[in-house]
């Protein structure tokens, strides 16, 4: 499974990208911003994304929204901190599939990426 990991922060990537690894995901691409991100997306979608909410250049929540512009299903996590849980509800309407508060464990990381994949892929044997 394709990662696209977006953080404008070089640690937080790093600290993630090791939970991934925990996980047995070692196929991720990472992107500094929602420019970079949007320009891989757009090259070639990964299977799923991990977004960060701030960042420079273009934030989380816009990546999001032009995203689904042209991908309504692509299973897309949102990394937040704890301070923008209360815009979760912004995010879930710009069409996230799920959430995560940062840091978040391995344990917890891998539940919300089974949850997300599991429903991804039921809703798109439904359709
Ligand atoms: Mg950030």
């Amino acid at each position: 499974m394709n990662i696209l990991l977006v953080d404008d922060s070089r640690t937080i990537r790093n600290i993630q990208k090791n939970v991934l690894k925990q996980l047995g995901h070692t196929d991720i691409v990472e992107a500094e911003d929602g420019v970079i991100a949007y320009a891989i997306f757009s090259k070639q979608p990964p299977d799923l994304m991990l977004v960060d909410w701030n960042m420079p250049n273009m934030d989380g929540i816009t990546l999001i929204r032009k995203v689904r512009e042209t991908n309504k299903t692509i299973p897309i996590i949102m990394c937040t901190t704890e301070a923008e849980k209360s815009r979760v509800l912004e995010a879930i309407k710009a069409g996230v599939n799920n959430y995560i508060v940062k840091p978040f464990t391995v344990e917890s990381l891998g539940e919300k990426i089974s949850q997300t994949m599991a429903k991804a892929t039921g809703a798109a044997a439904a359709s």
